[in-house]
């Protein structure tokens, strides 16, 4: 099978080919540990999770290498520790763990390698006298800057010229650059704030910038050319442009990934997610309300480089389709074969929503009996990361807005046709109303044989 992908190096879509086929090497920037990642975060986690699933199946789960950082050195993560009153490490152990627990609902494989970027000092040191020494960067008021103008090519990822870029970027502009667009890979630590021996003979300890974080993780676990770097799109710049001009200027490059590739932004509801305006949401709060993959579901019906807009509407029916999946496969072989459809549209760029329409198809065929059609359609969702779990744990599940447990419906449930068939109107009205505001609406049905009727429930919503 032939993989396609899009790179935002080339602007094009291009026939991938690994450098090495026995390790297919890919880098994606990881969170920032100061908070609760929220659902756009979780947008590049689910993609290129799938992009690792569909590397693994073409060349081999051995062959394959993900690496994804965990940023715990950053201003924002100081500034945070320093509101709550707590020590750094404390805060971002308890974020990257809850990272952990949250995106481990989302059905994602946990990639090769996690680095974080307090292990990785040394190398990000290295990087800074190497670049100093080539003459790409210099030392300023106990800084070391990227000197922009040493490299001709700055500004071929995101295709902007230098002047466009100072025009666009609100970089501040320090007195001691040489120039507006130089960029920090080592500045100088405050009392308080962590700090390390700095490199180039700065006397005063200091920490590094958020890019070289970035290329010195990667270079340590990938190598000084490897084959595929993703993030969300707003990284294109100055990030990836920076991580880049770093690597490759260090390491003497004319490339640092041959593959770019950038998710779209998600928003909500149509507007931009903000804390301001009310409508921001955390992967955490999320997984209160609907099941991991019902959300990994509802991701993937959008392509990965368009914007995708998060709808509880969507969502929802996402919950819906899985349900039904799960209905139709829960005798299927684990083992069956992955649909070609699917395999072809994953291998086209991550054709999500088509290979998602070659699921409903084989759905179809599964509904009308065929053993074959369901043993697939299992097969190609676990190929996708979904039907992961089994069709007892999918049903068991529950909202943890829902304050009332099965046991109680049902009792509930029986009391109200004991009701019923005693003519009392009032208490059986009474006791559908309290299930209600607990969040579960009742469904009433004759038995078309015995014409007893028959209730069932589900989440309200
Ligand atoms: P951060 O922790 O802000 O550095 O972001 C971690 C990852 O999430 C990066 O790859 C970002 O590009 C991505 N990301 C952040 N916000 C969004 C969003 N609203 N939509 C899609 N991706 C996002
Ligand atoms: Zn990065």
């Amino acid at each position: 099978m032939s993989l396609t992908l899009y790179n935002t190096l080339t602007r094009r879509k291009e026939a991938f080919e690994p450098i090495d086929p026995q390790n297919v090497r890919m880098y994606v920037c990881g969170p920032t540990v100061y908070d609760y990642a929220h659902i756009g975060n979780a947008r590049p986690v689910i993609v290129f999770d799938l992009l690792y699933r569909v590397l693994r199946r073409t060349f081999g789960a051995d062959h394959v290498t993900y690496v994804r950082n965990i940023t715990d050195v950053d201003d924002k993560i100081n500034q945070r520790a320093a509101d709550e009153g707590v020590s750094i490490r404390n805060l971002t152990e308890r974020t990257a763990k809850q990272f952990h627990e949250d995106i481990a609902e989302l059905g994602v494989l946990e990639p090769t390698v996690e680095p974080r970027a307090t292990e990785h000092i040394d190398e990000m040191k290295v990087l800074c006298e190497t670049l100093v020494e080539k003459g790409h960067a210099y030392v300023a008021e106990g800084h070391v800057l990227f000197d922009v103008a040493s490299m001709a090519e700055y500004g071929r990822l995101s295709n902007r010229s230098i002047d466009e870029m100072e025009a666009g970027a609100r970089v501040e502009v320090a007195p001691y650059k040489k120039g507006s667009m130089d960029f920090v890979l080592w500045k100088p630590s405050k009392v308080g704030e962590p700090g390390w021996p700095s490199p180039c003979g700065i006397e005063i300890d200091g920490r590094p910038g958020w890019h070289i974080e970035c290329s010195a993780m990667a270079g340590r676990h990938l190598g000084k050319v490897f084959d595929i770097h993703g993030g969300g799109i707003d990284l294109t710049f100055p990030h990836h442009e920076n991580e880049i001009a770093q690597s490759r200027c260090a390491h003497g490059t004319d490339t640092m990934a041959r593959v770019w590739m950038h998710n779209g932004f998600l928003q909500v509801e149509g507007e931009k997610m903000s804390k301001s305006l009310g409508n921001f949401i955390t992967i955490h709060d999320l997984l209160k309300e609907w099941p991991g993959e019902a959300v990994r579901l509802a991701m993937l019906s959008t392509h990965y480089r368009q914007p995708f807009n998060w709808t509880a509407k969507g969502v929802a029916e996402a919950k819906r389709t899985l349900d039904h999946w799960q209905e139709l496969t829960k005798d299927a072989a684990a083992d069956g074969p992955v649909c070609e459809d699917v395999l072809e549209t994953l291998a086209d760029d991550l054709n999500t929503p088509k290979a998602a329409a070659a699921l409903h198809e084989l759905r179809t065929s599964a509904a009308h009996g065929s053993l074959g059609a369901a043993a697939c359609l299992r097969a190609s969702a676990n190929l996708m990361g979904l039907l992961q779990v089994s069709q007892s744990n999918w049903m068991a599940w529950r909202p943890a807005t829902l304050s009332v447990d099965d046991e109680e419906i049902a009792d509930q449930i029986i009391a109200r046709l004991a009701a019923r068939k005693s003519k009392d109107w009032a208490v059986a009205d009474r006791i559908r109303d309290e299930l209600a505001a607990k969040g579960v609406q009742l469904k009433d049905a004759k038995d078309p044989e015995t014409g007893e009727i028959v209730t069932t429930w589900e989440v309200a919503r």
